[in-house]
């Protein structure tokens, strides 16, 4: 913490094809006040290859307002990825995370801002209750974020998105993190230090629809899975020791029945259900080891994360101080 120093948060929003939404967005988010343990804010909007007016709307936005700066992706990286590029790019003493929609109530990052204020590193909106979610994805998010954090070596906090205020030091941590396959909410858990929830009501998309269709919503909850944990592969052996147990057992009752009564254990079904069985757990041991190893020959590649086409409004000093 840096006494009197003037200090400015660096508030980073993804945006995927949010034109709709993009007007009310910037109007809430340019329009709040610093508290006064902060000199200012920029604002970091990440364009993640959107196909419609998003960039068009954060260049305007840029011209206007010199706290606005925009990095607009070649193609869409995923959410993600695009948080973690607008982190790369921020130069504020904490750096706050906050979705596109309107979701995340703006007042509340002013709360979080105040609590890092006191000496918190990182402070997280825990979601109390969501407006406007369909039944399904509530009980699937409540369901994942369950079976996550009994999955994972670190407590991942319960109910809990990337809406978060992070201290510099979390941030330099985050960025030596190389791994492709990000999880940010884990990995800032990871990190540790002093943390905080806030809970908060989850509001309803203001305008424009989920950019989070099922198949990504699978690809994020096996990314964080997979990057937390290797119980996964424990499973595949724990199934193995059931088989063998189950054959063994059965094995001892046909050698009961042929030498201790007259008749013995006949008819194909019993040895269909096995032979059916071992191949299922076969191939979903094998499905789960090709997973981790497509993630390692990921890794491997070293690609760089995402590609930029353009960025805007960087290097302003003069909107770093307030006035
Ligand atoms: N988003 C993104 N890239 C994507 C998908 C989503 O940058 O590929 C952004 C999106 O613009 C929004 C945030 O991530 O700011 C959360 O997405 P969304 O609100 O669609 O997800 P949901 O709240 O429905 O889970
Ligand atoms: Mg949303």
């Amino acid at each position: 913490m840096s006494g009197g120093r003037p200090r400015l948060v660096s508030i980073i929003v993804p945006c995927y094809n949010e034109e709709e939404v993009l007007d009310q967005t910037l109007g809430q988010l340019l329009a709040l006040q610093p508290p006064a343990s902060v000199s200012g804010f920029e604002f970091i909007f990440v364009d993640d290859g959107s196909s419609d007016g998003t960039m068009a709307k954060l260049r305007r936005a840029a011209e206007l307002d010199n706290r606005v700066r925009a990095i607009e992706f070649s193609r869409n990286f995923g959410h993600q990825i695009a948080v973690t590029a607008g982190v790369e790019a921020a130069s504020g003493e904490a750096v706050a995370l906050i979705d596109a929609d309107l979701q995340d109530p703006p007042g509340v990052l002013i709360e979080m801002i105040e609590r890092w204020a006191e000496g918190y590193d990182v402070v997280y909106g825990m979601r109390r209750s969501r407006e406007g979610e369909s039944q399904f994805k509530r009980h699937t998010a409540r369901a994942f974020y369950r079976l996550l954090n009994r999955l994972s070596e670190v407590p991942i906090p319960l109910d809990t998105g990337d809406f978060r205020v992070m201290d510099r030091r979390v941030v330099e941590v985050l960025l030596a993190m190389p791994e492709r396959h990000r999880f940010v909410r884990g990995m800032v858990a990871w990190v540790g230090f002093r943390q905080l929830a806030v809970p908060y009501d989850r509001k309803k998309r203001a305008a424009g629809v989920s950019k989070y269709p099922l198949r990504k919503m699978l690809k994020f909850a096996s990314d964080g899975i997979l990057s937390f944990s290797s119980k996964p592969l424990d499973i595949a052996t724990y199934l193995g020791f059931i088989a063998a147990i189950l054959a063994l057992a059965g094995v001892i009752y046909a050698i009961v029945m042929r030498i201790f009564t007259s008749n013995w254990v006949e008819g194909w079904t019993a040895l269909m259900i096995a032979v059916l069985f071992l191949g299922g757990a076969q191939l979903i041991s094998i499905g789960l080891i090709g997973e981790y190893i497509g993630r390692i020959y990921e890794e491997t590649k070293k690609r760089p994360l995402y590609v930029v086409r353009e960025r805007l409004g960087f290097g302003r000093p003069e909107s770093v101080e307030r006035d």
